[in-house]
């Protein structure tokens, strides 16, 4: 058994093409401890494959479904000894076609299953790859472990058998191998193929490592790190090289795009250290996401989330009553809604909705929806607004923040405030056309002029 198991993920961009799956096995063939890879489909096959089930017309699903050869047979002919894997991507290409011609309609169990082709191939592919490099690479199907309940599109993965299964298939075969496996995609305890949700291979790596109690989890991306903030927004954002975990859930929830929010949980629970690192660039340090820091800066990092919702709920009827906000939320629980911030006063209730969600999510706020709330409240609605999150420590017990922080913000129209609640975060609405103004302001008041502070 070796010292320490790692359990490395590779996302989309990191499978792109066959010199990208080449970097990502040198990075493996470097590390014996590394003992369980996680892949993500070629980047861009899951949409291309949420296409073919969205599409209604024939030629056009026969038209993606040959871009998709095409994209799989160019990785393959960049191959050596390409033979054996082109005959595999191919059979599996005959497979799903057959499956697509099978169905009439495409349910959300067939989506999953369709969906679940993108990571089988790109694992198929790397496998013979990494088998070039690491004697006992070894191919293994995540639905053997992987095991969720049957919410296709959005699985919730079963902890229990994943361990049990993981530590009973997969565990044994570390002396001798080195397991790629697919993530993003489950199977429920009848064998249905079901999936994670978008991004959802990170979650699966994570999943994977608490199963089999691994010392680290390593997700290899296309970000050299986690940054003070979107580097795009600001040029003088810097690399994180330590934060915490509670940092960085905040950061993953409040829209920082390198980790998938649920990717903590496991993480956390079995406290497994997690770096986040480049595939391009293996040789930078990255970000190592740990228990305790050295240093516990008030401000670490600023993130951004866009196309968020505001719902304001207002009643008189409020007034020196009791129940009104179970009703209220009742009515949102009712319908699946999920509310990320709550700010109330005595009559008027502010909630906001992430509507930047792909898939239903977005028109969760149905006429249906507001006629009900509507029986019992005013209700309006704004839209195109931007959530701003501070991200550090003691937030909540630190004197004189909310005065710098929205004295540089003189002039921006604040929506809806919530400090107070975290001890990690301080966050806020404004207009989308102001949020990269309001972070390129507060980057620079409390992370570019505090470089010396900040050390991480
Ligand atoms: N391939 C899936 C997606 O694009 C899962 C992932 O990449 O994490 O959403
Ligand atoms: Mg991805």
């Amino acid at each position: 058994m070796p010292d320490l198991i790692k359990v490395a993920k590779f996302g989309g961009t990191s499978m792109a093409n066959a010199e990208a799956m080449h970097r990502c096995a040198e990075i493996i063939a470097k590390d014996p401890d590394k003992k369980i890879i996680v892949v993500s489909a070629t980047s861009g096959t899951t949409n291309l494959l949420t296409q073919i089930c969205e599409s209604q017309v024939g030629v056009e699903k026969d038209a993606l479904l040959n871009e998709l050869r095409s994209k799989h047979s160019a990785i393959c002919d960049d191959l050596k000894n390409s033979n054996e894997v082109r005959l595999r991507v191919t059979t599996l290409l005959d497979e799903l076609e057959a499956y697509i011609s099978s169905r009439k309609t495409i349910t959300a169990g067939d989506q999953d299953e369709i969906l679940s082709f993108g990571e089988r191939l790109s694992s198929t592919i790397f496998t013979n790859i990494l088998q070039e490099k690491v004697a006992g690479a070894k191919w293994v199907d995540a639905r053997e472990v992987m095991i969720t309940d049957d919410t296709h599109g959005s699985a919730e993965p079963n902890i229990d058998q994943i361990a049990k299964r993981a530590k009973g298939k997969w565990l044994p075969l570390f002396k001798n191998h080195c397991l790629i496996t697919q993530g993003f995609i489950g199977s429920t305890e009848n064998g249905v193929t079901t999936t994670l949700g978008r991004g959802g291979s990170d979650y699966s790596a994570a999943l994977y490592a608490e199963a089999i109690e691994a010392d680290v989890l390593e997700i290899w991306t296309d970000v050299s790190a986690v940054y003070t903030t979107d580097p795009r927004i600001v040029k003088d954002a810097r690399p994180i090289t330590e934060i915490s975990f509670d940092e960085a859930a905040e950061l993953s929830v409040f829209g920082a795009k390198v980790l998938h929010p649920a990717t903590l949980k496991p993480a956390i629970r079995k406290r497994i250290k997690v770096y986040v690192g480049s595939s391009m660039n293996p040789e930078l340090p990255g970000t190592w996401i740990v228990k305790e820091t050295k240093s516990n800066p008030v401000i670490r990092a600023i993130s951004l989330r866009r196309k968020q919702t505001l719902l304001n709920v207002h009643s008189l009827d409020m007034l020196h009553r009791s129940g009104y906000l179970a009703r209220l939320f009742e009515v949102l629980a009712k319908y699946k809604i999920s509310v990320d911030l709550v700010t109330t006063s005595e009559v008027s209730v502010s909630l906001t909705l992430d509507t930047d969600i792909q898939s239903a999510e977005k028109n969760k706020l149905t006429p249906e929806v507001l006629a009900e709330l509507r029986t019992f409240s005013d209700v309006n609605i704004d839209r195109d607004l931007s959530l701003i999150a501070l991200v550090g420590n003691n937030l909540h017990a630190t004197a004189g923040l909310s005065g710098p922080v929205f004295g540089a913000l003189q002039d921006i129209n604040i929506r809806l405030i919530c400090h107070g609640a975290s001890s990690h975060n301080l966050c806020f609405l404004v207009k989308e056309d102001q949020a990269e103004e309001v972070v390129q302001i507060l980057h620079k008041k409390f992370i570019t002029s505090k470089t010396n502070e900040t050390t991480e």
